[in-house]
């Protein structure tokens, strides 16, 4: 009989399959009886080594597929899998307690675990599923790879209590999709999924491990599983399957067309980045320009900053895939969700609010002037702006202007080719820019909205609370308010104004905001080629109209 489990998030598409069952690949423990100490921790050393070495190669690939995002989820497992703190653990429960290694390795990972699920953030906690999946990964490295998905029936749909990072990149091609009784919708798994354009449902419950083997399934990504459908619902299901189809097929033939309204005016559609890579996806998705390189990325993951000559090669690569195209280089937002063990930063009690971005920056001039130069030498080979965050006063921006000039003086003394001019704008992220946009617009080169920030420093809402999160959006006129002063500034200053946070990947309100005038409109590749179709459906007139709407 047909059933329906709700999920609690995934990857969006539908999929139709056969169930096939997986347990996880955690082999048993089969430690030699009465190994000494030193030999079971040199074996545990020699996996840690294996398993980091894995995990590497499977960023690699995500990197080399365009997935730069991806990659960061194994670099970062990589480098849990080698934690000395892990170490530590693991040495004292073997050395001064006796545990033969494999049960010494499950209690060190079942404390790190429980650390993490007594948090109060939602995302820290998923992040507990992380170390569930390096402790298999070690498991793994010490024991054998247990059983394999890669030998399951073509067009399978994989059923599973959850699936590490690591399982999910290696599932075959041919498996139609996957569903899972526990993860989250910001599980790394749902996230991996999403980034393979595999639909995906996770979170379906215990019931969802009473699936038997072969019952026929349709996975609605991100909503639903439906088991053993019914006719009705196998043809609803094909229709809306087909539908969603022809509407990839012909947002695909917009690819080469630039971002406009029905009757002509451009509203150019660029793209988000996060890393060089990236480059290549957000050009293939339709992106005229890259709207918002987000640099701090270079910085995580890592044990030291990266040097003017990385930096350097990093932003002549992007402009290099641009090849002429504008791209908009924000410098290091460090700080607030993105904190960089290395920088030592003390502990503040409300980072959001803290030494964050250009304020960091302030902190550490020896960061940002190396950045500058990096920045002023790539700047030959493209059309590079320069895009500063979290900006809340002119002496900001005067302070970021005046680094620029004495990196580029600098620069000029020692005879290194560079330009020592490129635009320097502002992101209007703070309230406080926002309603003094008009002081800003007379030394700012350009404005980009960050409606992330905005939204959560003017509805006091933090961004990472999923909880406020439907009670204070980002489309509420409070925020459209505060665009739409920062747009008449822009437009009084003669001044380009574009957006970078996520309110322009909501199609409504990205026909709002074309309405108030923006000029460019910067967003995750991926959500590129639905905005473009949808302003090509809309006149002025309604862009407009959407406007005043969304005003309130
Ligand atoms: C924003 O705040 O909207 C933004 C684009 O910056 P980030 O999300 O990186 O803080
Ligand atoms: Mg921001």
């Amino acid at each position: 009989m047909s059933y329906t489990l709700a999920a609690a998030g995934g990857a969006p598409g539908i999929a139709f399959g056969r169930a096939v069952r997986f347990v996880h690949a955690t082999p048993a423990a089969a430690d030699p009886p009465g190994e000494p100490p030193d030999a079971a921790l040199a074996r545990f050393a020699a996996a840690q080594a294996a398993a980091a070495a894995r995990l590497r190669a499977l960023a690699d690939r995500q990197r080399a597929a365009g997935l730069a995002d991806e990659a960061g989820i194994f670099e970062a497992h990589a480098l849990l899998a080698e934690d000395e703190a892990l170490t530590d653990q693991v040495s004292g429960l073997v050395r001064d307690e006796g545990h033969p290694l494999g049960a010494a390795l499950d209690a060190a990972i079942a404390q790190m675990r429980a650390a993490l699920e007594a948090l109060d953030d939602a995302y820290l906690r998923e992040r507990a599923a992380d170390i569930t999946a390096v402790g298999q990964e070690l498991r793994r490295a010490l024991y054998g790879a247990g059983p394999s998905l890669a030998d399951v029936p073509h067009g399978a749909i994989i059923v599973a209590p959850d699936l590490t990072p690591a399982e999910t990149a290696e599932l075959p091609p041919h498996v139609a999709g996957f569903a899972t009784a526990y993860g989250g919708p910001t599980g790394h798994t749902a996230i991996l999924a999403r980034a393979r354009g595999l639909p995906a449902v996770v979170g379906l419950g215990e019931a969802a491990l009473a699936i038997p083997d072969g019952a026929e399934l349709i996975v609605d990504g991100g909503v639903c599983l439906i088991v053993e459908p019914t006719a009705d619902e196998q043809a609803a299901y094909r229709q809306r399957a087909a539908e969603q189809q022809a509407a990839r097929e012909r947002r695909a033939a917009l690819r080469t067309q630039p971002g406009r309204l029905k009757d002509g005016r451009t509203v150019a559609l660029w793209a988000n980045i996060g890393h060089p890579d990236e480059a290549r996806a957000a050009l293939d998705h339709g992106a005229e320009g890259i709207g918002l390189f987000r640099t701090e990325f270079l910085f995580l993951d890592r044990r030291a900053p990266p040097d003017e000559e990385e930096q350097y090669r990093a932003y002549c690569a992007v402009l290099e895939a641009l090849a002429g195209r504008t791209v908009v280089v924000r410098t290091i937002d460090i700080g607030g969700d993105k904190p960089v063990p290395y920088l030592q930063q003390p502990p503040e009690a409300n980072p959001f609010l803290g030494v964050r971005a250009l304020r960091l920056c302030m902190r550490r001039p020896d960061l940002f002037a190396t950045q500058m130069r990096a920045l002023l030498r790539a700047a030959r080979h493209g059309d590079l702006w320069i895009m500063l965050p979290m900006v809340a006063t002119p002496d900001d921006l005067q302070w970021g202007r005046e680094q620029l000039r004495t990196a580029a003086a600098a620069l000029a003394a020692a005879g290194v080719e560079h330009r020592p001019d490129p635009p320097l704008g502002i992101m209007i992220e703070t309230p406080a820019a926002a309603v003094t946009a008009d002081l800003l617009a007379r030394d700012a080169a350009f404005f980009s909205i960050g409606s992330n920030d905005l939204t959560q420093y003017a509805m006091a809402a933090d961004r990472g609370q999923a909880e406020l999160a439907a009670r204070y959006p980002h489309n509420a006129p409070a925020v459209f308010r505060l665009v739409a002063r920062a747009a008449e500034a822009a437009r009084a200053a003669g001044i380009p104004i574009g957006i970078c946070g996520e309110l322009a990947t909501d199609p409504d309100a990205a026909v709002a905001l074309a309405g108030l005038g923006l000029d460019e409109l910067s967003m995750a590749p991926a959500s590129i080629p639905l905005v473009k179709e949808r302003l090509a459906a809309t006149t002025e007139a309604d862009a407009q109209a959407a406007a005043r709407r969304a005003l309130g």
